[in-house]
């Protein structure tokens, strides 16, 4: 059963204490365009007549109609009109699936809209989240051949939503394996660290949708078997080493949202600045580089990573990452496409920034120089 694990999951817990510091408005959006109720999929490929003889395409769940009526066939790595097919626990309120939808739709308007991906959105109550691993069972057994019921569907010793409504978090699954057919990724929401109240969900939504834009710049698929290597491991950055592929998410959604109406100037520098107070002293007081850090290190790899990541870009630029680096990374491998875009090989980049991060903080933190204006209303 251990290869139910191989799924690459990537666990927010630690963004919960940033709460509550700004006065955002709560809005609610109408998108109408990527709400399934059931598992349902394939009415959108059964209108249009066919005039002429032809035979009745073959069903295919790549097949969808755009937002302005003409039909597409959706590609891992390819921008795509297709909205996320989203679906929400029976105690998850419209508001927040609309809340979740909208700033999802933020993410995907910045990065490029990348799919297939199947949006579930898990509330507080355990029958209901069971209902919706029944839900995903059933739609997937109906999808794909390949779908095993016995291993691919929740079971007692294999939880897909059940233990958010306890654990709480977000998470991206990525169903790109050599066993199955419908290729697919699947966002996880939760009600909790942080829940939809907490201005923190909206930040996550991005930080989580970051990590669909790369794994949509790799192909490889994997065997499901955690006992497996994998190159899409490999291309994220490591397996069990989320310093790239966190740090990326991790700042990207920060970058993201402090750009955002209603947020505070000075939100970015200081997220920064948390993050390098809880981490900097600890991580240069220890000898593990940041690239072999993992989930479980005592320092925290997301917030080193973010550090990391800001560095880079504050040299590189956005583009050398975004679409240099992404573009390159699946043909190359991430070693090779690191060494282009960024014009040193991951060690000496690693080096060079323990040697930046090992600076007294207030030099550190001068890549995010305070905002001059001095009119920041709503933070603190
Ligand atoms: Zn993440």
């Amino acid at each position: 059963m251990m290869k139910r694990l191989a799924v690459l999951m990537c666990l927010l817990f630690l963004m919960a204490p940033l709460s509550g510091c700004f006065g955002t408005s709560e809005e609610s959006v109408t998108d109408n365009t990527s709400i399934v109720d059931d598992a349902s999929f394939d009415e959108n490929n059964t209108t249009g007549g066919n005039q002429d003889d032809q035979p009745t395409p073959v069903f295919s769940p790549y097949d969808v109609v755009c937002p302005d009526g003409s039909n597409e066939t959706v590609q891992w790595g390819s921008v795509t009109c297709a909205a996320p097919v989203a679906f929400k626990a029976a105690d998850v309120s419209n508001e927040t699936l609309n809340l979740t939808l909208e700033w999802y739709n933020i993410a995907s308007a910045e990065w490029g809209n990348f799919g297939p991906v199947e949006l579930f959105i898990v509330g507080e109550n355990v029958e209901a989240a069971k209902d919706l691993e029944d839900l995903f069972c059933e739609r997937h057994m109906a999808l794909d051949d390949n779908w095993n019921e016995e291993w691919d569907c929740a079971n007692e010793n294999y939880q897909i939503f059940s233990h958010y409504t306890d654990e709480g978090g977000a998470a991206i699954s990525t169903f790109k394996r050599t066993y199955i057919e419908y290729d697919f990724m699947m966002m996880i929401m939760s009600a909790k660290y942080p829940g939809p109240s907490e201005d923190d969900y909206k930040p996550v939504t991005l930080h989580e949708y970051f990590h669909i834009f790369q794994h949509s710049h790799i192909s490889d698929e994997c065997t499901g078997d955690s006992r497996d290597t994998c190159e899409r491991d490999s291309k994220m950055g490591g397996e069990n080493t989320p310093w790239f592929a966190e740090g990326g998410a991790e700042f990207m959604a920060q970058s993201l949202y402090s750009e955002q109406d209603g947020v505070g100037e000075n939100y970015l520098r200081e997220v920064m600045q948390r993050k390098l107070e809880t981490s900097q002293e600890g991580y240069n007081a220890q000898s593990t580089s940041l690239d072999q850090l993992t989930y479980s290190s005592e320092v925290n790899v997301y917030d080193v990573g973010a550090w990391f990541i800001a560095y880079l870009i504050h040299h590189e630029g956005e583009d050398a990452f975004l679409n240099g680096f992404y573009g390159d990374l699946d043909g190359l491998g991430f070693d090779a496409a690191f060494e282009d875009n960024f014009n040193a090989t991951k060690s000496e980049y690693l080096a060079d920034f323990d040697a930046f991060f090992a600076q007294p903080a207030e030099d550190v933190m001068l890549l995010f120089p305070e905002a001059s204006t001095g009119n920041d209303e709503t933070t603190e």
